[in-house]
């Protein structure tokens, strides 16, 4: 496959400054830039979870493969109920779930039938038990008006039909898929091979835990959300620690990680006034573009590929404060990631939230605000700032439970306005 230049992307952009990149225009360039890395495995059902499908699956069967019952109660032909009259009928038989009734039901008869029961020939409507009245062995009676013909029937194929596509390729398989290919009868799915990414912090003042903390030095908590956001994204991570400001550690890392992963993250030396060797050593290994992106917190990054001993890997020179790495990744690299996972994911929803106080913002970039998301007296949903909201606090990203996105040409925010907010839980 040949591999496009940063160059070649960026020059179909009239407005691309790399100094002032607006934060929808560098996802736009990274998109065009990364490819989908396709590798297929086979794996069981229960090790799909969270996988991304590799291909469609077809039905091969419908799903239910027969009309059947969906409450306990009698089955019927609905030609014999007759408008604002009660109706007395026979009973001649019993359908079990999985043991049908395999006789035939003619007019004034009726089968009992349980949930899940094959409808039997001549059938087509199911009348609740609670709805009946005299029910003996032999017979029972329905006071008029309680069903109408086509009631309480499941039809044949109304869940999955065979031979249509029940799950699309690029889907990420969450717990109901998995019992959807059970329902199936499919026990091994195709998924995509999970994603390899190399990740190290960089910075002479980091320190790992479990180390002693020197003065002025800080303990390196990047490590840490990334892995975590990484893992919850289903990459398979190499994690490679800390790495000293030091060109010959620099580039044995880079080196290492370019060769062994298809994307490598790195936090920290890619400021603007960053004096070390972090981005002299991206700038040599490959094609990087250090970018000022008009976002808040964020701003510096590398973006671009990297190449070492004949392989590359999309290199993500995240900034090194510990609320700007994690935004950078929310906003710029999860997306990129899962489509380099072939994932093809619906954008993640805005919802409206009223703010609780007043917000200033000034119009010409993106802020993400860390925000408690909850419901007011009348059940609407309202927001509030978690405190101060430096890049190098991590405590307003802890309490957070949603992010507050303030576009990039919005202004300030006036008490109880809606703003968009981005909830950090799903159910799934
Ligand atoms: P830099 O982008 O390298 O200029 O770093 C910006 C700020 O983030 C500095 O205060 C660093 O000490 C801090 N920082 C950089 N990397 C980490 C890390 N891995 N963990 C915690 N803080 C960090
Ligand atoms: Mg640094």
């Amino acid at each position: 496959m040949t591999e496009t230049a940063l160059s070649d992307v960026v020059s179909c952009l009239s407005d691309y400054d790399p100094n002032a990149l607006p934060v929808a225009l560098a996802q736009q360039i990274i998109r065009s830039f990364i490819q989908p890395v396709n590798a297929i495995e086979k794996v069981t059902i229960r090790a799909a979870l969270d996988r991304v499908l590799a291909a469609d699956i077809v039905s091969p069967i419908n799903v239910p493969a027969h009309d059947n019952s969906a409450m306990d109660g009698y089955a019927l032909r609905g030609g014999d109920l007759v408008a604002d009259t009660a109706l007395t009928l026979r009973i001649i038989g019993t359908a079990y779930a999985g043991r049908a009734f395999d006789g035939a039901v003619g007019n004034g008869e009726c089968v009992r039938i349980m949930t899940g029961g094959v409808m039997p020939d001549g059938c087509d409507t199911v009348v609740p038990q609670e709805f009946t009245q005299d029910a003996s062995d032999a017979s029972v009676t329905l006071p008029a008006g309680v069903v109408r013909a086509g009631d309480n029937r499941r039809l044949k194929g109304e869940d999955l039909t065979a031979g249509r596509a029940a799950l699309q390729k690029g889907k990420i398989l969450r717990p109901a898929d998995l019992g959807l290919l059970a329902s199936l009868g499919i026990a091994e799915a195709p998924v995509q091979r999970r994603l390899r990414v190399a990740f190290f912090s960089t910075g002479d003042e980091l320190r790992s835990v479990g180390e002693p903390l020197d003065a002025g030095c800080v303990y390196d908590s990047n490590r840490y959300t990334l892995y975590g956001m990484l893992t919850r994204l289903g990459c398979d991570l190499i994690d490679m620690g800390v790495v000293g400001d030091e060109p010959a550690a620099l580039e044995t890392a880079f080196r290492s990680a370019c060769e062994n992963a298809d994307a490598v993250i790195t936090s920290g030396g890619v400021s603007v006034g960053a004096a070390d060797y972090t981005k002299q050593m991206m700038a040599q290994l490959g094609d990087v573009a250090f970018w000022t992106i008009g976002m808040r917190p964020g701003r510096p990054m590398a973006f671009g590929r990297i190449n070492s001993g004949g392989r590359s890997a999309i290199l993500f020179g995240l900034p090194g404060n510990p609320v700007a790495v994690m935004v950078t990744f929310y906003f710029l690299v999860r997306d990129a990631l899962l489509h380099m996972m072939g994932a093809s994911p619906a954008p993640l929803p805005l919802l409206r939230a009223s703010s609780q106080a007043a917000i200033r913002k000034k119009p010409g970039r993106t802020e993400y605000q860390r925000g408690i998301l909850s419901t007011d007296a009348s059940g609407q949903p309202q927001v509030r700032i978690t405190g101060s909201q430096g890049s190098g606090i991590l405590r307003s990203m802890s309490e957070a439970n949603c992010m507050v996105v303030l576009h990039h040409g919005q202004g300030n925010v006036a008490a109880g306005a809606p703003v968009d907010v981005m909830p950090f839980e799903g159910l799934l």
